[in-house]
């Protein structure tokens, strides 16, 4: 259609599942000719293997074959690709009604019967290929907005709608099967002063900063979220107190190491933290393990900022090794 796009983009790749190989060939040349890639597979069960690596766009299926049929073929085809659209064209000699309707009522996506014309075959894959590409963009879209709906935009990381689901799923894990679960609030400090010195603009770039600072700083299956403007929380799984210090630790040490560039400066950010786990005596409900962190981050402030914090009945100050004293520390 003139969209320069579509000249470069990848020809589609057809897999011809074919016993005949005089039959196979031929089909396979006028595809390749028409500016298709050509799989070709002369039993069921290769057609099936190809399939399983992956990679191809539309599926040519005879019927008539020795051990895996193509109906047979078709059905495990269609039970595999239950999430992305793999059309499949039945092009076979039985061409009585019967075995028309009996290819499309186990999900074959079209028909062509055999002798065929080389232009309604080739107009055939070509209309199941409009139609498989309609269909990943809206595949492609829907997962856009699924992302989109647990995800903050300016950081990428996840909001606070997804992490209080999560949140709670973790909880209830963790309290099923008496795991450990860390709760870990972090708060950039004096944060308003970037916005008020250099520009919101600048903040913004110091809060993704941070974000991906945090999020390099975890594991794959720990949870890292924005939980308000400038606050993060980081949910550990399975994690217990040294551990939960020694992530703590290392993020805190990740956001205050090496300047955040921003606006054409460098900026020194530091953050507070606060840490709360669960089991322990005051935390027995999400919510608990949410307030205790909050009230160790509150704690980290009132103590000077810059610090971690950890959540105890009585109150419990960790202090990172080299951690600078308050006098030292940025206004
Ligand atoms: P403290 O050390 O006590 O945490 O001080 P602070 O300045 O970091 O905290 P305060 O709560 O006074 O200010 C937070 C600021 O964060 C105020 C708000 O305008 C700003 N903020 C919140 N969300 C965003 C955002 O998405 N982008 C930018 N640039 N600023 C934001
Ligand atoms: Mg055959
Ligand atoms: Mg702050
Ligand atoms: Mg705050």
């Amino acid at each position: 259609m003139g969209d320069p796009k579509e000249s470069s983009a990848k020809p589609p790749v057809v897999l011809i599942v074919e016993d005949d190989r005089v039959t196979r060939e031929y089909v396979g040349g006028l595809l390749r000719a028409n500016g298709m890639r050509i799989k070709l597979a002369e039993t069921g069960k290769k057609a099936i293997d190809c399939i399983g690596e992956g990679g191809v766009d539309i599926v040519l299926l005879d019927i008539l074959m020795p051990g895996l049929s193509g109906i047979d073929c078709c059905r495990l085809i269609k039970s595999m690709c239950k999430e992305e659209f793999l059309p499949v064209i039945l092009v076979t000699a039985k061409s009585d009604p019967d075995s028309r309707v009996e290819g499309l009522r186990i999900g074959a996506d079209d028909y062509v019967c055999k002798p065929f014309d080389e232009r309604e075959l080739l107009a055939r894959v070509h209309g199941m290929l409009r139609i498989k590409e309609m269909h990943d963009a809206v595949a492609n879209a829907r997962e856009r907005l699924q992302q989109l709906a647990v995800q903050d935009e300016l950081t990428g990381l996840y909001n606070y709608r997804y992490l209080h689901t999560r949140l709670t799923e973790e909880f209830k894990r963790a309290e099923r099967y008496r795991e450990p679960l860390a709760c870990v609030m972090v708060d950039i400090d004096h944060f308003k002063k970037f916005n008020d010195q250099y520009g919101h603009d600048v903040g913004d770039s110091v809060l993704a900063e941070v974000a991906s600072r945090l999020r390099c700083g975890v594991r794959e299956i720990d949870v890292v979220a924005r939980y308000g403007g400038e606050e993060f929380l980081l949910v550990l799984p399975s994690t217990h107190f040294s551990g939960a210090i020694t992530v703590t630790d290392r993020v805190w040490r990740a956001v205050r190491a090496v300047p955040v560039e921003a606006g054409g400066r460098e900026h020194h950010v530091t953050v507070s933290i606060g840490v709360a786990l669960y089991p322990s005596r005051d935390v027995r409900s999400k919510d608990q393990l949410l307030k205790s962190a909050d009230r160790a981050l509150y704690q980290a402030k009132d103590d000077g900022r810059d610090r971690i914090c950890v959540f105890k009945h009585q109150g419990y100050i960790y202090r990172p090794e080299g951690q600078i004293s308050n006098s030292e520390a940025p206004a």
